[in-house]
């Protein structure tokens, strides 16, 4: 594997390998990395000739009273990981070769997807700030593939938005969550939780189990089966920042349920902000 810190760094180590029959495959991570990262490095293997994987935690996607000062970095040992796990190219830029003096350019994806759930919570400003790091790293890389997990639902569609609107000459694929065996999706985060917490917050993926279960079940109520589950994050002491069922693709919300729906959560269990969603579909069972 080959690190490169700096961009004209990285596109020399392409081009040279880069041919009309290579394919680059790009996944792009604040480091940290965990089985739910691997995931979409072997999908990206399995895909391409040469995998890059960006490592770059970026500042401007987090609020002032956010954890960047605190996010758990130790690039040694990601490095180790992904020489480890197959990745070719190793691009972890510095603050500044990404944000130079004088920057003055953002990307916005505008409208709900940028606007509810974490838009809603976290600020627009948040997809504004992803959006833009986004398209910078697919103009440093220019990948041909470029991966992302379904655990970041809404973060997946800005990407494929921005990435249909400006013609960026990249293909977006969205991987399947990893979770832990007892259904806690895997997260950098999840690095702050103790052990009390880490029990604790494995309310997020079973409520969202058993709202995914109601509707297949015949549930057609959005507002009814939030609110059945808020009370139970509740009983199992967890205060959700939102807990919403919405549109899959326009992330409006979803009163009568009739095809399928996002089904996304956030909540800080002690230090660690969580996010999980699923995908729940109607059944037919119970419908009139
Ligand atoms: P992060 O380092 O948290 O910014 O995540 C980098 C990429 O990995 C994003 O596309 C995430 O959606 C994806 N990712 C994070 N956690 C998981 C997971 N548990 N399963 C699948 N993909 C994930």
């Amino acid at each position: 594997m080959r690190t490169a810190r700096t961009i004209a760094g990285v596109r020399e180590l392409l081009d040279a390998s880069r041919g009309a029959t290579t394919t680059v495959g790009l996944v792009a991570t604040m480091g940290a990395l965990h089985e739910g990262h691997l995931s979409l490095i072997e999908a990206a293997r399995a895909d391409c000739d040469i995998v890059v994987l960006s490592l770059f935690v970026n500042p401007t996607q987090f609020a002032p009273d956010e954890d960047l000062s605190s996010y758990p970095r130790d690039e040694e040992r990601d490095a180790k990981l992904a020489e480890d796990w197959g990745v070719e190219v190793l691009f972890a830029p510095t603050v500044e070769e990404m944000y130079p003096p004088g920057f003055a350019t953002s990307v916005v994806v505008g409208g709900d997807l940028s606007a509810r759930l974490e838009g809603a919570h976290r600020g627009v400003q948040h997809f504004a700030a992803v959006a833009t790091v986004v398209t910078k790293l697919l103009n440093i890389v220019a990948p041909d593939v470029a991966y992302f997990g379904q655990k970041d639902a809404q973060q997946a569609l800005v990407v494929k938005r921005l990435v249909s609107d400006l013609a960026i000459p990249t293909r977006i694929v969205v991987c399947p969550t990893v979770r832990e065996a007892d259904g806690l999706a895997r997260s950098s985060r999840n690095a702050y939780l103790t052990p009390a917490e880490r029990a604790r917050a494995v309310a997020l993926s079973r409520t969202l189990e058993r709202t995914a279960a109601m509707i297949a079940n015949g549930e057609r109520d959005g507002v009814a089966a939030a609110a059945a589950a808020r009370s139970e994050l509740a009983e199992r002491g967890v205060d959700p920042e939102y807990f919403d069922i919405v549109d899959p693709e326009r992330l409006t919300p979803v009163s009568e349920i009739d095809a399928p729906v996002l089904v996304a959560v956030a909540a800080r269990v002690g230090r660690a902000r969580l996010i999980d969603n699923v995908i729940a579909t109607p059944g037919s069972a119970g419908a009139s």
